[in-house]
């Protein structure tokens, strides 16, 4: 699960990182307000930043720094207009700019390969990571924090000079690159990053200033898996941002992911599902998505499933495969019969059920004149033919292809 920059930054004060003040606001006379504060707390510049779940917000127009309220309010208009990505700006973070002298990165990422957290520093931050790994692989510095002890100060001293930060910054840095992994550890996120990681200068009253190290921008993914370990995480979730189909999926207790072919996929059992999928482009097709009903699902899942299948409108053939172990072939026939009284959309469907109760499922299933098939080929064959021959149709007779 993706939280906002504003979340995450939350997060990262909870843990004591250095992370300048911020409103969250939701229209430009609100923006202008939060801003006015901002000033009257002593800000020279004010920065306005979209709230979206993508990166790159910089460089598509959505973080504009403002000298006073009336440019803060059109800087939050022109933001609420647009479009990042594909998705619409709708809040917005209002805070004091800071007056940036240098731009680091610094990320911690749950590594699968070295099983460990593994801390990522580089003297090249503001853009984007992927861009410097591509570009200058050498000037992203890695270390495995120790698995049991969090990353250790020296670990982090190590960081520091590779990336050319030492003497007045080095406890600074220590402090924010153990945070980071505590955030992570705390929070069970498998992704904390700040960039830019900022050297900022701040200037006295009486002109004198000093330089310190601020986060200025923040990222965080949770593990979907570990949030019930941590129930008020889930009031983070963007409701906004949410597929709505991920969002039924969830509600509903199903694992969905959408993917980008024609053909509807309806599994029991996550090996299962991704034997399908693999079957169907043997096949030569291509899945619409990965769904895994779970075990021992009742009617009422399965109909669910459907509907969620239907909803997306490339799908132009179903396959249903069912191996019966805890979950019933009967059960599954019946939320098919259901799913299929109500549905609003015709398509193929090709339905292999084995296992427990398969002799029931067969016999509802042909009462009931669904297609059905004796292996796992056949079926994922039919499949393939009924969504050709769909679109065939829709192209339609002289479409001139
Ligand atoms: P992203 O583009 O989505 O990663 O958004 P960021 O929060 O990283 O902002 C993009 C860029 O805007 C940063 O790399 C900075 O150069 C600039 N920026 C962000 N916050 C401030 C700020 O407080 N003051 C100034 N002067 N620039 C900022
Ligand atoms: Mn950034």
């Amino acid at each position: 699960m993706k939280i906002q920059e504003a979340d995450a930054k939350s997060l990262l004060l909870e843990q004591g990182l250095p992370v300048p003040a911020w409103e969250v606001v939701r229209s430009a006379d609100d923006a202008r307000a939060a801003a006015e504060r901002a000033f009257a707390a002593g800000a020279d510049l004010v920065v306005v930043k979209a709230q979206v779940l993508v990166g790159g917000r910089g460089k598509a127009g959505g973080v504009k720094v403002a000298a006073d309220a009336d440019a803060a309010e059109a800087a939050a208009r022109a933001i609420l207009a647009l479009e990042i990505k594909g998705i619409p700006v709708r809040k917005l973070l209002v805070g004091p700019a800071a007056d940036i002298v240098r731009e680091y990165y610094l990320g911690a990422i749950l590594d699968r390969v070295s099983r460990r957290i593994v801390v990522m520093a580089s003297a090249e931050g503001g853009v984007e990571i992927e861009e410097v790994a591509r570009v200058n692989p050498g000037a992203i510095h890695r270390l495995a924090a120790h698995p049991h002890l969090g990353l250790l100060d020296w670990q982090a001293r190590e960081l520091a000079f590779a990336i050319g930060l030492g003497g007045a910054h080095l406890r600074d840095f220590v402090r924010i690159a153990t945070g980071l992994v505590a955030t992570m550890l705390a929070n069970d996120a498998d992704l904390v990053e700040v960039n830019p990681l900022a050297l900022v200068r701040e200037t006295a009253a009486d002109g004198t200033s000093v330089e310190r190290l601020a986060c200025l921008d923040a990222k965080i993914t949770l593990d979907d898996s570990a949030l019930f370990r941590h129930p008020g995480l889930e009031a983070l979730r963007d409701l906004d941002e949410e597929d709505p189909a991920d969002r039924q999926a969830r509600e509903d207790g199903i694992n969905f992911i959408k993917l980008d072919g024609s053909i509807g996929c309806m599994v029991n059992g996550a090996g299962l599902a991704m034997t399908t999928m693999d079957l169907v482009k043997r096949a030569g097709g291509e899945p619409a998505n990965f769904l895994d009903i779970g075990g021992g699902a009742r009617a009422d899942k399965v109909a669910a499933a459907m509907r969620l299948i239907l909803a997306d409108p490339q799908v132009s053939a179903i396959l249903v495969n069912i191996f019966g172990g805890i979950t019933r072939g009967d059960e599954v026939a019946r939320g098919l019969i259901e799913a299929r009284a109500v549905q609003t959309r015709d398509v193929p469907m090709v339905v292999r059920i084995v296992g427990t109760n398969a002799a029931e499922a067969a016999a509802l299933l042909e009462a009931n004149h669904f297609a059905t098939a004796a292996s796992l080929d056949d079926a994922a064959a039919q499949a393939v033919a009924a969504a050709r021959s769909a679109a065939a149709a829709a192209d339609g007779p002289g479409a001139g292809r």
